[in-house]
């Protein structure tokens, strides 16, 4: 029986330190602000938004919520995104994706100033995170890392295979557990016997959209398996993993829902109170 991996405990603990932190930085008479902005009518995005926004209000982040019609133009979210990128009571920018797809969402994230881009993916931060600079990191995968540091889980010298190679979660992913020294194969649509490949995983990573497409053939006995997916389905959320027959034989596995979604959450408010901390550093020196 695998040991499971916690992420609403791990996101509990990460979240009081950021209250912590936040305590400390109103005391310096900063309150860290974290702009979201969200366009059009996705009741899932709405969803999350709402979720962001509680998240703030328990740790002390003030949250402003830019709600915007499905009709925005390109010119005026720019505008916003300006607007954001020069308040100095806001330190961190969300921007809820998808955009409506008359939206150029790369163009969007790239405005956004990078210090203030606390989803870590702006395309100089992913930059970054390539050539190893301290940079925001994309909160999903980076939730991820701080789930396995917080089990004892190193992944330096361990075979990692990461299924799904999104600019958003696969890629930083991949990149985050090379940066820890593990060695990393990076799988997608068009891999050849992925199973194959996914049973020389020590850590096996799926980030795919796929509900429960990774069953226990494609699992090593004693391996850990971080499930990213979240899918609706007729039965409920589900995740990538097919969580009853792999569960007998991972080491270690992380549930949907609570497992990476409340890291997600939490490192969105480190990032944000991290953004504060630096920018107020800077207006001291
Ligand atoms: P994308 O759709 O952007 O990427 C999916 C990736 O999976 C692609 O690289 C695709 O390959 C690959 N893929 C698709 N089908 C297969 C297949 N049959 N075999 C192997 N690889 C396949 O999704 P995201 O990365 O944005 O999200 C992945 C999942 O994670 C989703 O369920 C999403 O909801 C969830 N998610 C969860 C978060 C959380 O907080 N828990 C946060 C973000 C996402 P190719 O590149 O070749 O098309």
């Amino acid at each position: 029986m695998a040991r499971t991996i916690d992420g609403t405990l791990v996101a509990a603990k990460i979240k009081s330190e950021v209250a912590e932190q936040v305590a400390s930085l109103v005391e310096r008479g900063v309150r860290p602000g974290l702009a979201v902005v969200l366009v059009g009518d996705d009741p899932a995005s709405h969803s999350y938004v709402r979720m962001k926004e509680k998240d703030c209000e328990e740790v002390g982040i003030l949250s402003r919520d830019l709600r915007r019609p499905a009709q925005t133009t390109q010119a005026e979210l720019n505008d916003l995104i300006d607007q954001c990128n020069s308040d100095p009571s806001i330190h961190g920018i969300l921007v809820q994706l998808p955009l409506p797809a008359h939206l150029d969402e790369e163009a969007v994230l790239a405005r956004i100033s990078r210090e203030k881009d606390v989803d870590g993916l702006h395309p100089t931060n992913l930059g970054r995170l390539v050539r190893g600079i301290q940079a925001p990191r994309a909160c999903t995968p980076w939730g991820v890392m701080k789930m396995l540091e917080h089990y004892g889980i190193d992944p330096a010298g361990k075979r990692a295979v990461v299924v799904g190679r999104s600019s958003i979660v696969g890629k930083p992913m991949a990149l985050m557990l090379l940066e820890a020294n593990a060695t990393v194969t990076v799988c997608h649509s068009k891999t050849q016997d992925l199973p194959v490949v996914c049973r020389e995983a020590d850590i096996l990573i799926a980030a795919v959209g796929r509900p429960e497409m990774v069953t226990a053939e494609f699992v090593k006995p004693g391996a850990v398996v971080v499930d990213v997916g979240i899918n609706r389905t007729d039965k409920g959320m589900v995740g990538d993993v097919d969580y009853a027959s792999v569960e007998p034989i991972a080491s270690a596995i992380t549930p949907v829902p609570g497992g990476v979604g409340p890291m997600t959450r939490a490192m969105l408010l480190a990032n944000t109170v991290a953004a504060a901390t630096v920018a107020v550093g800077a207006q001291n020196l």
